[in-house]
């Protein structure tokens, strides 16, 4: 049960509602978001709804059934929509496509596709500076001070930043330069990095894990929102299945099944979730054709070069190509189912 609190609600009608929870033998957890406040009941005896809405200081209350609650549409049913600022939104009624290298390499390389997304009109970069490789020997990305000179470089074109966070103790130094922090599949459930988060007033994109169920990826979503931050985008990019074919095995099941679970709004990753260039375009079409919010694409100007993951890369060309097709299906009237 989410009981959603008054926006004026003093200490003394806080006090009553928490008795009576109490009374009724439930476990009841305070959540203050950008939206609002909240209570989150869970276990107790069986209420009637209207009892509890009768409590003063209550203005809402819903019956949630699913093991996740905050993020379940069950208790809000209109979707959430994350507001960039400058125009640039992500959720219901848009396809917001997030472009870039996969790691941030160096000046020239950020300056050309910055140069080459805004001709597109894309509007969010990606980049990786802190890179989560199999290999510690690997290419690990440039970091802080690579993300410094990404963002300068991209915001004075006006573009958003999206980067993968690694560990909680990066947040306080990335975030003036972060419009979107990204939590990898392997930090799916690094349930600290999560919780801090929760405490930060910026749009999560949070990847399911290599092998993470759905239910699981909503929990992980239910840790940010349970600490104050809404503003979550869910991301399918791919799992680890028993076929050996391509990378992942890109779950396009997910897109209408966590649209109808959740309010939050969902993109989908074609390259890593078949990690083959010639490949991408045909699922990132799909995923959009599922009813995503968005797409994240792997960009950059010589794959070949790349110095992670160049075999699941587009080159401008190949990039241009698919954002027309992707903007030719979106004027078919898809979105926002
Ligand atoms: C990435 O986006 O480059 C990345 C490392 O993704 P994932 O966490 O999905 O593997
Ligand atoms: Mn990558």
């Amino acid at each position: 049960m989410i009981i959603t609190l008054e926006e004026n609600i003093d200490a003394g009608a806080r006090g009553a509602i928490n008795d009576f929870l109490s009374s009724r033998g439930f476990s009841a957890t305070a959540v203050k978001t950008q939206g609002g406040s909240y209570v989150v009941c869970i276990g107790g005896r069986e209420v009637d709804l209207r009892e509890v809405h009768q409590l003063a200081g209550v203005a809402d209350v819903h019956r949630v059934t699913d093991v996740f609650k905050l993020v379940s549409r069950k208790w809000r049913v209109r979707r959430l929509r994350i507001d960039l600022g400058d125009g640039v939104v992500v959720g219901e009624g848009s396809h917001t496509i997030m472009a870039g290298p996969c790691s941030i390499e160096g000046e020239q390389q950020v300056r050309e596709t910055v140069e080459f997304l805004s001709s597109q009109g894309i509007k969010v970069m990606r980049g990786g500076v802190f890179k989560p490789r199999s290999s510690p020997y690997s290419f690990r990305g440039l970091g802080l001070e690579g993300l410094q000179m990404f963002s300068e470089i991209a915001r004075s074109k006006g573009m958003k930043v999206v980067t993968e966070v690694l560990d909680a103790s990066q947040i306080g130094s990335m975030m003036q330069y972060v419009d979107i922090f990204q939590v990898g599949a392997r930090n799916s459930q690094n349930f600290s990095l999560l919780d801090e988060l929760g405490g930060v007033d910026k749009p999560v994109l949070l990847k399911r894990g290599l092998s993470g169920t759905l239910e699981e990826l909503l929990q992980s979503a239910e840790y940010i929102y349970s600490r104050g931050n809404e503003k979550i985008i869910l991301c399918e990019r791919g799992i680890r299945t028993y076929e050996r074919s391509y990378r992942n095995t890109l779950d396009l099941n997910a897109v209408p099944y966590l649209k109808e679970k959740s309010h939050l709004p969902v993109v989908v990753d074609p390259s890593h979730g078949v990690g083959i260039r010639r490949f991408v375009p045909a699922m990132a079409m799909a995923g959009l054709v599922a009813g995503s919010d968005g797409t994240l694409l792997e960009v950059h100007r010589c794959p070949e070069e790349a110095l992670s993951d160049g075999a699941q890369t587009l080159n401008f060309d190949e990039a241009s190509e698919l954002f027309r097709q992707l903007g030719e299906l979106g004027k078919l009237g898809l979105l926002g189912s």
